[in-house]
């Protein structure tokens, strides 16, 4: 590679950086990823822990079908294939009163749908099926989002108002400024309950205040096919360190960056805790914006002044990862199940399982597999609680641990009993091993199409990853990653 190339920094090789990285060197930019941990993928990451590999937070791997998010990311990065098996069944879903509701991606879900919820599931689920292909619709057509300047806001303009007035979409263009609950009308509450689960995993946010174009898309990822990934989810992110590499790229892991050094407006250098200064002409971050703020020096980008002073809107998550007896589970057991046991959803009330595949040997001893089981959790207390009261933060897990355990027997009885291993953790737990401030997850909630930031925070200094547009997911922070360095590309005159 000829020197002359811009030398790009990605602080993270969380999926999000790595797409942006792998894209980036292809393109032949001088690409470093610095990770601070010792493996990559973050939130989607596996990793060991006695004999097991467990998924760290992320399970459900979509937008694989061709023409898909990650098929975009493996044609832009050079990736041939992804170690991927596409599945029908994306996950059950039980309700409290012992109904169980499969996700699936073929023509059978309509009868599930039927099944379960009558009349009210098939309309509700038939325009939660338009208004998504529409947002896909308009996403592909759409400038960097939300727009950061008066060129953005003329492409966006552009690209939006014909979709808008064209044909049937007026009504979905109202979806842009309303919560999902409009479309819900005076639904039973058993599907109520379905879809304020099912957009909690997915939009961060229930019913009430999850945008409804948004919540459409969210909801749509069982339909668009789930797969499972040989060695677990962080399959996706040695993927494209992988790519980053035979492009000529650097991924250095233990390398955790401690500031960002600026000249005027723009970046010169990134530190790390190491004490090595590596120059940089652009700066990814693959950081929640928390974290970018604390490695800035000198006056802050305005985004990043608008903060407030740690998140209040958002998520952490607690999490159980689990060796389990694998002879409890019957033979066809699905591996993904979201056990809605009542209100308010989340700190334990609602649960998701996630078991690795039996034909993984990788992912656990023989016999057993690698379970985790996770809850949307408060960030509030957990802190205070860590920081001042050590004892009360200690009963606070185990309380949570029993309370978890208790609703994810509700789709696996026997599971206390068949656990060789329960490690819980917590966001305190989140914090240590991905770094991100307070243990943040799941970026923010998507309550308006405005709710993300925008990626480009100063010249030559961008964001990436679930704080952007379009939010949380593997596949949409890869697509996000995408446009990024697409964006960077655009702005860099092309050299070497
Ligand atoms: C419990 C849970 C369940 C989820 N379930 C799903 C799911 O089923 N399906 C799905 O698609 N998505 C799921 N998600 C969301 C998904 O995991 C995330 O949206 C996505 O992985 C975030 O990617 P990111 O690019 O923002 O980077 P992150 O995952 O945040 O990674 C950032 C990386 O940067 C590194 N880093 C941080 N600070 C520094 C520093 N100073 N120097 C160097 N390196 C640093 C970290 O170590 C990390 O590797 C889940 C998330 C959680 C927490």
């Amino acid at each position: 590679m000829s020197r002359s190339a811009p030398r790009v920094v990605v602080i993270g090789a969380g999926v999000g950086g790595l797409t942006t990285a792998a894209a980036l060197a292809r393109a032949g930019l001088e690409v470093t990823v610095l990770e601070a941990q010792v493996y990559p993928g973050g939130c989607a990451s596996t990793y060991f822990h006695q004999g097991y590999r467990f998924d760290a937070g992320a399970t459900l791997a979509a937008g694989f079908y061709p023409g898909g998010p990650m098929d975009k990311v493996a044609q832009a990065t050079g990736i041939e294939s992804w170690p991927a098996q596409v599945t029908d069944t994306a996950m059950i879903v039980h309700l409290p009163d012992g109904q169980q509701v499969p996700r699936r991606a073929g023509d059978s879900r309509w009868d599930d749908i039927h099944a379960a919820f009558g009349q009210p599931g098939l309309d509700f689920f038939r325009w939660q099926e338009r208004a998504a292909d529409a947002l896909w619709d308009l996403a592909m057509r759409l400038p960097p989002w939300p727009p950061q300047s008066p060129a953005d806001l003329i492409g966006a303009a552009a690209a939006g108002l014909p979709w808008m007035v064209s044909g049937s979409r007026l009504p979905l263009a109202a979806d842009a400024f309303r919560p999902v609950a409009a479309r819900l009308g005076n639904a039973p509450e058993a599907l109520r309950l379905f879809v304020d689960g099912q957009l909690l995993i997915s939009a961060q946010a229930e019913s009430d205040r999850a945008n409804a174009l948004y919540g459409a898309s969210a909801l749509d990822l069982p339909r668009r096919g789930l797969v499972h990934l040989t060695g677990g989810m962080g399959a996706i992110a040695e993927t494209l360190a992988a790519a980053v590499l035979s492009s000529g790229g650097q991924v250095r892991y233990r390398q955790e960056v401690t500031r960002i050094h600026t000249q005027p407006g723009q970046p010169a250098s990134v530190e790390t805790k190491r004490g090595e200064s590596i120059p940089a002409d652009v700066v990814i971050a693959n950081l929640p914006p928390w974290n970018v703020r604390d490695l800035l020096e000198g006056p802050l980008p305005p985004a990043l002044r608008r903060l407030p002073p740690r998140p209040h809107n958002g998520w952490g998550a607690f999490m159980l990862y689990v060796g389990l007896d694998g002879s409890i589970l019957p033979p066809d057991f699905p591996l993904h199940h979201q056990v809605l046991a009542g209100r308010p959803l989340g700190e334990g009330n609602s649960v998701f399982l996630s078991l690795s595949p039996a034909w993984d040997a990788s992912r656990a001893p023989a016999g057993q597999r690698a379970l985790t089981i996770s809850t949307h959790t408060s960030l509030d207390g957990w802190w205070e609680l860590f920081e001042n009261d050590r004892p009360a933060y200690e009963a606070r897990k185990a309380e949570l641990t029993e309370k978890a355990l208790d609703t994810a027997e509700i789709a696996l009885p026997g599971l206390r009993e068949a656990s060789r291993l329960v490690l819980p953790g917590t966001p305190v737990t989140f914090q240590r091993f991905t770094r991100r401030a307070w243990g943040w997850v799941g970026g923010f909630p998507q309550t308006s199409l405005f709710s993300t930031l925008g990626p480009r925070l100063e010249r030559n200094l961008w964001m990436v990853g679930d704080s952007i547009f379009p939010g949380q997911s593997t596949a949409a922070v890869a697509l996000g990653g995408l446009r990024v360095a697409q964006a960077v590309l655009r702005q860099i005159p092309r050299q070497g």
